[in-house]
């Protein structure tokens, strides 16, 4: 029987590397993105199944995981990715920018666990793993919005860990450092220029596997450019 995933934010960057390397390993993928083109795309080229869907909405969440059990029959692993930055000026406020950041990077974690915890017990246990980033372990004052979303998901999986654990589901976030791929375009360059290392999207996908497979619950896993990836209490 194969091994079900599902991948959210799957059209680009790291939920795409994510997809390809599991699809590699022979996992089954349901593919999950704002972007219906890229998303059909990638899961044509993979052989997946796909939704286009804004996983602030709580319906969005509920029909990637009914479509996983009615093309798959199960669920194994559960990606929580789909994120978006910030860039709220809490002085030259734009509230809707501001929720739908909220929306995006919070509310579509939280749906995404309540959507897959069901099929994921009923599948016999399996894995969550939530894309947060060093922003959801240390303050980026370049983005506090952006940053508090990405703290919220740590204490998420914090919160669920031992719960989850105990329906043997077990949950844990990435925190990676600053990745190339589009969502870091425009400050690309100026990384490149200060000879700052960027990972790559498969150097974050490979986190992702190793964080589906941990054996502590709420491992909180550090990615950095050049070394390998830590669990956050033995980074020091
Ligand atoms: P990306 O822009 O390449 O990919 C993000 C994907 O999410 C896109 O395909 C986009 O269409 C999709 N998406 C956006 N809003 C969505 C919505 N409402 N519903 C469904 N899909 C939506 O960016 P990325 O760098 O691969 O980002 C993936 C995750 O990694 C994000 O949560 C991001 O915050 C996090 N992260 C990125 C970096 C980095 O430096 N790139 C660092 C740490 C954490």
């Amino acid at each position: 029987m194969s091994t079900v995933a599902l991948i959210t934010g799957a059209a680009s960057g790291i939920g795409a590397a994510v997809a390809r390397r599991l699809s590699a390993g022979g996992v089954k993928c349901v593919l999950v993105d704002l972007d219906g083109e890229g998303v059909e795309r990638l899961a044509k080229e993979l052989n997946g199944a796909w939704l286009a869907a804004d996983v602030s909405n709580p319906e969005a969440s509920q029909e990637a995981v009914a479509l996983a059990e009615r093309r798959y029959g199960r669920l194994d692993l559960v990606h929580l990715n789909a994120g978006i930055s910030g860039g709220v000026d809490l002085a030259d406020f734009d509230l809707a920018r501001y929720r739908q950041v909220v929306g995006v990077n919070m509310d579509g974690v939280v749906f995404g666990v309540r959507a897959s915890v069901p099929l994921l017990a009923r599948s016999g246990g399996g894995a969550i793993v939530a894309t947060s980033s060093l922003a959801g372990l240390v303050g980026f004052s370049g983005d506090p919005v952006y940053t508090m979303t990405k703290h919220a998901v740590v204490g998420l999986v914090r919160a669920l860990a031992e719960p989850l654990a105990a329906r043997n589901i077990r949950i844990s976030a990435v925190c990676p450092g600053f990745t190339d791929t589009p969502l870091v375009a425009d400050a690309r360059e100026m990384f490149v220029n200060a000879g700052f290392p960027l990972l790559t999207a498969d150097d974050v996908a490979a986190a992702v596997e190793t964080a589906f497979y941990a054996d502590t619950p709420g491992t909180l896993l550090i990615v950095q450019p050049g070394r390998q990836p830590v669990p956050y209490r033995y980074a020091g």
